[in-house]
């Protein structure tokens, strides 16, 4: 991540620049991290759900060349399918949310103790600054 003050290149879960001294978020930063990684999970999961739809047109129209009647009770079942699986993809990007939340409340306290630790530390780093 990139430091609020300086824009100085800083590690993800920094609570201060080594640049300027400024403290860091690093909840915030924590927070941004799994909100990120959630996302592309659910992207992942989109991306194959609809790679699957697309993989499985072709072949019903083949079908349908073939024998209408079969390819319409195919278009039907497939239907039918999509309808099943809803609320179990609309469960697993529920429960993929609660979990990501759960997981940034548990580790808050944890990061902000972190936090507080490296102040003293973070001090030390703004003495320095300022004496350059
Ligand atoms: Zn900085």
């Amino acid at each position: 991540m990139h430091c609020s003050q300086c824009g100085a290149e800083v590690p993800d879960y920094a609570t201060f620049c080594s640049n300027c001294g400024a403290t860091l978020k690093p909840v915030d930063a924590f927070a941004k991290t799994v909100g990120r990684v959630t996302k592309s999970a659910l992207d992942t999961t989109a991306r194959a759900l609809d790679r699957a739809a697309k993989g499985v047109s072709p072949a019903i129209e083949r079908a349908g060349r073939a024998v209408r009647p079969a390819a319409d009770e195919t278009v039907r079942a497939a239907k039918e399918v999509a309808k099943a699986a809803k609320p179990v993809v609309e469960t697993t990007v529920r429960v993929t949310k609660e979990t990501a939340e759960k997981v940034v409340k548990a580790a808050k306290p944890a990061v902000e103790k972190a936090a507080a630790v490296t102040e003293e530390a973070a001090r030390k780093v703004k003495e320095r600054a300022r004496k350059r």
